[in-house]
């Protein structure tokens, strides 16, 4: 592969054409395995990014691609409709909570996020209340686009880069009860106090329900959301949840807000949707939220993106449904979790090693001082695993259908690469 070219010309995620770090050739994948263009295997821990949960190159989901783009690849879903789009939303209807009933499909992640927030900002307007703000919590992630950017933890996502161009959110203080730990019901005090000072101006809060991801990677105790939900219902505020990282099993439930045994008003779906082939998202409301938001004064939801609803991403997302309807995702999640329960606290006593933590087939490893990206690189792809940490966290969301022996190894590079001074800042 024509690797300089890449260097040159090619924006990778977050990434500078003045400094560029080296990129790895994939040529194809297999399973829970990526190969480069020499042929070596690296098991992949991170399901490209949460989103491959089958695995690579499955039967299922490779034959209904092949049979989609034989009958139509796309099509505009304004005044049109197909089978494939029909399908995942009575799927995805029937496995969420049982007041959401209506589906918004969109074409990625952060897209979700804003049409999300465009359906709260609607649904206030149409109830003849000005409200503006919306309330979430700091260390979250809900994606790059500006909406979505406005409501991501002010640091991490460098707020002050776009002053004058991001509305100003509130943000409360990220709960310190980890998902394992005890409950302490002051993490809610922070909140408590931002929603009763400025409920009337709030149109929602959005969230990541469990497990905050790309903004820390950090799990927190049911019983904060649970408050959240409450406290939510008690000032009249729309509850988002932002399930894209944490949806279809991930968490060990299907979905993250399962564990705190609450409902959301509107609910963001994306990345593991059509286990990792294509670019799709779903935002799914209550009929009460949709109603009333085509009952005002616009007389409809304002949004409709060209490849909405794209049926050949709908139909692998109905493929992938039909695999997590069989079930197995439980047991294979539960054994991952089983094996970082078991494996990671041993890292733990590493004098590198801050925090071990772990839910469902997710395990993270935070450090006392940042990766140095090139070199941790390297050394995992010497070892033979796919592992992409960024600042202190190192983490692991290996495909579900990963084995024992898949997990050690990707636990093992970790465990080896703490020994190597030259892979951290
Ligand atoms: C990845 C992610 C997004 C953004 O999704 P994209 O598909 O990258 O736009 C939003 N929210 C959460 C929680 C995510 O993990």
């Amino acid at each position: 592969m024509d690797l300089a070219f890449d260097r040159r010309h090619i924006w990778h995620p977050y990434t500078s054409t003045l400094t560029p770090l080296t990129c790895y050739p994939i040529e194809r994948a297999e399973g829970v395995c990526l190969y480069l263009d020499d042929g070596r295997a690296l098991i992949d821990g991170m399901s490209s990014w949460w989103a491959a949960i089958h695995g690579y190159n499955h039967p299922h989901l490779n034959q209904a691609a092949h049979q989609q783009i034989d009958q139509v690849a796309h099509v505009m879903f304004g005044g049109i409709t197909h089978q494939p789009a029909i399908d995942l939303c009575k799927h995805l209807i029937a496995m969420t909570a049982e007041p959401l009933q209506h589906v918004f499909l969109a074409d990625s992640g952060s897209v979700a996020v804003e049409v999300s927030l465009k359906m709260a900002l609607q649904y206030w307007h149409a109830k003849g209340e000005s409200r503006s703000q919306f309330l979430t919590l700091r260390d979250g992630y809900h994606g790059d686009t500006f909406a979505a950017m406005s409501v991501t933890d002010p640091d991490n996502s460098m707020h002050s880069l776009y002053k004058g161009f991001l509305p100003q959110h509130l943000f409360a203080d990220s709960p310190k009860s980890g998902f394992w730990q005890e409950w302490d019901e002051r993490d809610l005090d922070d909140f408590t106090a931002k929603l009763t000072l400025h409920h009337q101006d709030i149109a929602a809060v959005i969230l990541e329900p469990i497990v905050q991801g790309a903004g820390g990677m950090r799990m927190y105790h049911p019983a904060f959301l649970q408050g959240v939900r409450r406290l939510c219902d008690e000032f009249g505020v729309l509850l988002i949840l932002d399930e894209i990282a944490t949806g279809f099993g991930r968490t060990g439930k299907l979905f993250a807000y399962e564990h705190a045994h609450i409902e959301p008003d509107i609910l963001c779906l994306g990345k593991a949707l059509t286990g990792g082939y294509m670019t799709l998202s779903a935002t799914l409301t209550t009929s009460h939220v949709a109603n009333t938001v085509c009952g005002g004064e616009a007389g409809c939801f304002m949004h409709g993106p060209t490849f909405m609803g794209n049926p050949l991403a709908c139909a692998v997302a109905n493929a992938s449904m039909e695999i997590l309807a069989k079930g197995e995702w439980q047991d294979q999640a539960q054994a991952i979790e089983a094996q970082f329960a078991k494996r990671l606290p041993q890292l733990a006593e590493h004098p590198y090693v801050t925090d071990v933590r772990w839910l469902g087939a997710i395990g993270v490893v935070e450090t006392a001082h940042p990766v140095n990206m090139e070199n941790i690189q390297a050394h995992f792809v010497e070892q033979g695993v796919w592992i992409r940490p960024f600042g202190k966290l190192i983490y692991l969301m290996p495909p579900f259908i990963s084995q024992p022996e898949h997990i050690e190894k990707l636990v093992k590079a970790i465990e080896t690469a703490l020994n190597k001074p030259e892979c951290f800042q």
